[in-house]
């Protein structure tokens, strides 16, 4: 067991974790960090996300988020501050308990640590369409990024394509009108994948002025070139060919909250992490920033505006205690 007190844990090494890592380093924190074990970085965005194209100066990685990553915590590890800097690489948190006012944590291999605040940061992962009871067929495609989950993301990839949006929520169908008035998709369908659509009076309405077709029978193959990702349609069990260029899947996303949880922060209805504006769940010094705080844009800029805010906040409560401290004379 490591009996010191840290001051700041940051759990979750996508865009958030390594925002409110070097946010904290460079506020002179002194900052444990878990980026999480390879399977936890398997099951998450940080890992699955290739190009970024919605943002400045991204198109130069062929993964997104994780190669601008790895440059920026090797720059840590060499920098002016980089003894506040502890990287417990390939290690993830595998419990996160509040007692006596101090945050126990324990470590992928059982390792203790003790932590005055943390940072939790372990994202969401999407919702993956099921061809047959498995989602193996739909990977290729979301790996060559023509299946698509993300409208801010991703959106413009539909321009002059035919589209195919997968779900069966009203958010799903929300999804087709968006890219309908946003790009004039000559051809739009909504396959449900055997789930009976539950879709709004008004959602019904939009349906036929769009034209857009629904289907609600199962998919049953995905016609394409799964080594370049190039897709041509999806085959109903029915035997109906929907043509497709690109598909947006949406199905919902799954919220990495265990441990958020085990500490006994407030969820809403969906399973985020309720928090107040810097970040701070309902157990004190329990911080939440990236995609799974609630109530923000599930997004990388957002996701570093709410780590530096959560590292800030803390960092303000630490340097009040030093002041008065000082002008206590102690
Ligand atoms: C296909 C796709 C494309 C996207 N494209 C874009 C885009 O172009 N632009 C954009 O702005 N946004 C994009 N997004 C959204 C973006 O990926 C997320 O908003 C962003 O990754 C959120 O960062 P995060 O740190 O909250 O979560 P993630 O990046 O998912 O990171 C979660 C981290 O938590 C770690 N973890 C999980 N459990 C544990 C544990 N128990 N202990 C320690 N660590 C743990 C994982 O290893 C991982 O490092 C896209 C999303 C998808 C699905």
């Amino acid at each position: 067991m490591d009996d010191k007190v840290y001051n700041v844990s940051v759990i979750g090494g996508g865009s958030a974790g390594v925002m409110a890592t070097m946010r904290s380093v460079l506020n002179n924190d002194e900052t444990l960090f878990f980026p999480g074990t390879p399977a936890d970085r398997r099951r998450s965005r940080e890992r699955w996300v290739k190009k970024v194209e919605n943002m400045p100066a991204h198109l130069k990685y062929d993964r997104g988020i994780e190669h601008p990553n790895q440059e920026s915590l090797a720059w840590l590890s060499e920098c002016s501050l980089k003894h506040n800097f502890h990287w417990k690489k390939d290690l993830g948190v595998t419990s996160l308990k509040k007692e006596d006012e101090v945050f126990h944590l324990t470590d992928s291999e059982g390792e203790l640590y003790k932590s005055r605040f943390v940072i939790l940061c372990t994202g969401v992962m999407d919702v993956q369409p099921k061809v047959n009871d498995s989602i193996r067929d739909i990977l290729p495609y979301a790996n060559k990024q023509t299946a698509d989950y993300c409208l801010r993301c991703d959106g413009h990839h539909v321009y002059g394509k035919e589209v195919t949006v997968i779900g069966h929520s009203n958010i799903a169908a929300w999804t087709a009108f968006i890219l309908k008035e946003r790009y004039n998709v000559p051809n739009m369908a909504i396959l449900t994948n055997g789930e009976k659509p539950e879709f709004s009076e008004e959602s019904n309405k939009l349906i036929k002025l769009y034209n857009i077709d629904v289907y609600e029978e199962p998919i049953q193959q995905i016609l394409g070139d799964p080594k370049v990702g190039e897709l041509e349609a999806f085959i109903l069990c029915c035997g109906t060919t929907v043509p497709t260029e690109i598909c947006f899947v949406s199905l919902g996303m799954l919220v990495y909250n265990e441990l958020a949880k085990e500490a006994g922060a407030e969820l809403d209805e969906r399973g985020f992490v309720l928090t107040n504006e810097k970040g701070e769940s309902s157990i004190s010094g329990l911080y939440v920033a990236g995609d799974l705080r609630a109530n923000i844009k599930k997004q990388i800029y957002t996701a570093w505006d709410t780590a530096v805010d959560s590292a800030d906040a803390i960092n303000s409560i630490l340097r009040k205690e030093k002041r008065e401290r000082l002008l206590q004379g102690l």
